[in-house]
């Protein structure tokens, strides 16, 4: 992979362009493609943001979402995309299998592939040019950099602040998680003097449920959870039936493990939730030093960051508790180390 400031000459010969993230995707890859999509277009290029599934409703207002597509209900269109791209841009994503069925056509596809991502252990191999910083506090941030460090900062306008901004706010925990650095506050300025409307945004994404998300969301915290306080963990295990009663929607789910994290002295949240036939999906999430990235890679097939990661099981749902419950225990003299800031 070569470095993406060997792409930047590359942005005055405008061309055909597929933008794609990971599935189900969250407000970081939503927010960071249509920012850079919109930002080619500016240049003249011919642009299309292709999800590999679809997402949760609270991300629909953002500008240029209506016409993203889901790849999953537009099979024939997004392969012949895929075919005719020159360029395939990559987004918040570290390997292919990220981007679920989609993954083979990308793999496959004979266009130029650009890597911008945050997450640990990219396929770099896999990418012609690319930037990959674990650094970062969001893939939307990293976009702001490309445009910026490109010498198009002067093209950034509401609609590309807009859609950046909601992937730095939503994967910074709204500005409280350690990636905050100053650059985070100076691209924010930078928006702000654009007219960005914060709290609109905010109100968008964090209180926008229906009444069933948030009974779902009570029901959880008082009867899924458990507080392993030998670990200085907690552990919520959702079940099917859950889903179902609750009536449950994509994005419903999302945030429902840092709110263990809010429990004074636990430094490590993990949520396991019955989604598919044939995959128990976790989320790991951890405050100070505990790696949750490589919690997730060593035993659930999964990755992400250190702080937040995510992973797979196939075994049925009390059979992958409690081969959590059984490697937990390796951890206990790390987990019970007093907490440090
Ligand atoms: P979440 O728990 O919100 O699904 O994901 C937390 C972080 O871990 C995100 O950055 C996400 O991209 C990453 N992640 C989630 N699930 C997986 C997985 O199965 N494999 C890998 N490699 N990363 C994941
Ligand atoms: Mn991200």
């Amino acid at each position: 992979m070569e470095a993406i400031t060997e792409f930047y000459p590359l942005l005055s010969t405008p061309k055909n362009v597929v933008i794609t993230m990971h599935q189900k995707p969250d407000g970081d890859a939503l927010g960071s493609t249509l920012g850079l999509s919109r930002f080619l277009c500016k240049l003249g290029f011919k642009t299309t943001v292709i999800s590999p599934t679809n997402w949760a409703n609270f991300l629909n207002w953002l500008p240029g979402c209506k016409d993203v597509i889901d790849y999953e209900t537009n099979l024939s269109l997004s392969e012949k995309l895929v075919s005719e791209a020159d360029y395939l841009f990559c987004l918040d994503f570290n390997v292919f299998s990220r981007t679920k069925n989609l993954a083979g056509l990308l793999e496959k596809s004979k266009a130029v592939k650009i890597l911008i991502d945050h997450h640990e252990e990219p396929q770099k191999a896999a990418f012609q040019y690319g930037i990959s910083n674990t650094h970062k506090s969001s893939t939307a941030e990293m976009v702001y950099d490309f445009i910026a460090d490109a010498g198009y900062a002067a093209l950034i306008d509401l609609d590309i602040a807009t859609c950046l901004y909601t992937g730095i706010m939503t994967d910074t925990g709204s500005f409280r998680f350690p990636s905050t650095k100053a650059s985070v506050h100076q691209v924010i300025t930078h928006f702000k003097q654009l007219g960005l409307q914060h709290t609109a945004i905010h109100e968008r994404i964090y209180d926008s449920f229906r009444e069933t998300r948030l009974r779902f969301l009570g029901n959880a915290l008082l009867n899924r959870m458990e507080v392993l306080y030998q670990y200085n963990a907690a552990i919520m295990v959702v079940p099917r039936s859950d889903l179902i009663h609750f009536n449950t929607q994509t994005g419903d789910t999302e945030g429902l493990v840092n709110y263990m994290l809010a429990l004074d002295g636990i430094k490590f949240a993990a949520i396991v939730i019955d989604r598919e036939e044939n995959a128990r999906k976790w989320s790991f999430r951890s405050k100070g030093k505990f790696d949750v990235n490589k919690f997730a890679r060593a035993h659930f097939n999964g990755g992400g960051h250190k702080n937040a990661a995510g992973g797979l099981s196939t075994e049925p749902l009390d059979e992958a508790v409690k081969q959590f419950k059984t490697v937990l225990k390796a951890y206990e003299s790390e987990l019970s180390e007093p907490y440090e800031y």
